[in-house]
């Protein structure tokens, strides 16, 4: 007996995503269809996304170039659901981070080095393509990094920004274990950064403002904390004989530059609070002790990797806050209010 055959409707799957329309716009939660992953691509069903203060460059179009509209979003973790032609390390079912690094391009003078970090070309995920504030993402695989089993997606994702920030200015810095390290700003960065700190052996001074996060840092790691309000805190890193390596992670140049003078000999300022406004110094203040300022910013995904593993081999662990994607405005409001314990985190 014939039957009568009547062609299914396509019904193209979609998702939500929280994305910004033009520079100063507000969150708008929209229905998009769920793209396909193109070769050298993989597509990740997101599972939670860190708010991170550099959202700001996509939310206010503070970068050049961005194309509207945009979905932000570098601190991704999920799960690879599809992968493109021609990707042969990763597979579905694979639990992947996507952080700052977004890409490189392999043919640049950086990237001839192995210096991928600092590509010419390097791509950021939520600023040159659609980041994690959505259901799904594409992703290049020069982006992913491996999420180790027993770290939480909403636990991992401030890892792949702030984590691999402060753990990499950390353990390139130079200091060794028992110097005297300290960590400027109780906050997103800093609440990780003292813990990485101590996990490395150093002595660890925390500066904060005001006494209401002087517990909590010493539970952190810190064997000394310094409230900025009440002390000169250079003199007092003087007093315990100077910093080797102070991590600047508030964002206040002019907190900054009141730290210079608590560095030892040799002693650098490494800077990972982005700001617009100069830090001052003057030579002599660098010339003599031979001291330096250095800048660093997160990683390639090797570093990533080492950060979550590092993080989960030792316990160190982002203090998080989290909010569901349809309430992106809100967790972005959060994080920007500075009054978050510590990093607010999206989930899916
Ligand atoms: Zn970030
Ligand atoms: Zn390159």
């Amino acid at each position: 007996m014939a039957t009568l055959r009547v062609a299914p409707k396509p019904t193209l799957a979609s998702m939500k995503v929280a994305q910004i329309s033009k520079p100063g716009g507000g969150f708008e939660i929209v229905e998009r269809e769920i793209p396909k992953p193109e070769a050298g691509q993989v597509r990740i069903k997101v599972q939670a996304c860190g708010v991170c203060h550099s959202d700001v460059l996509t939310k206010e179009g503070l970068w050049p170039g961005i194309q509207y509209p945009r979905v932000p979003g570098h601190e991704v973790a999920g799960v690879i659901d599809e992968v493109g032609a021609g990707v042969l390390a990763w597979r579905v079912g694979q639990r992947v981070g996507v952080g700052w690094h977004g890409g490189h391009d392999n043919t640049c003078r950086e990237c001839m080095r192995g210096d991928f970090k600092n590509c010419r070309n390097m791509k950021v995920s939520g600023i040159s393509y659609d980041g994690g504030y959505q259901q799904y993402m594409l992703a290049p695989v020069e982006a992913l990094a491996a999420i180790p089993e027993t770290l939480s997606d909403a636990e991992a994702a401030p890892l792949l920004c702030a984590g691999v920030t402060t753990y990499g200015a950390l353990r390139h810095s130079g200091a060794l274990p028992g110097d005297l390290v300290a960590v400027q700003g109780v906050g997103g960065l800093g609440h990780l950064g003292i813990q990485f700190a101590n996990k490395f052996g150093y002595k660890v001074a925390a500066i904060g403002r005001g006494q209401e996060n002087a517990v909590l840092a010493k539970k952190l790691g810190a064997k000394v904390y310094i409230d900025s309000q009440e002390k000169n805190p250079a003199e007092e890193l003087q007093t315990l004989g100077g910093a080797q390596v102070i991590v600047a992670t508030a964002p206040s140049s002019k907190a900054m530059s009141a730290l210079i003078d608590g560095l030892s000999p040799n002693g650098k300022l490494v800077v990972i609070g982005a700001t617009f406004d100069p830090i001052e110094v003057t030579p002599l203040q660098l010339i003599i002790g031979s001291r330096a300022i250095q800048g660093w910013a997160a990683g390639a995904p090797a570093e990533s990797e080492d950060t979550l593993n590092f993080a989960e081999l030792n316990g160190v662990r982002s203090m998080i806050e989290t909010y569901p994607l349809e309430k992106a405005d809100e967790a972005y409001a959060r994080m920007m209010s500075g009054q978050a314990q510590f990093r607010v985190v999206l989930t899916m």
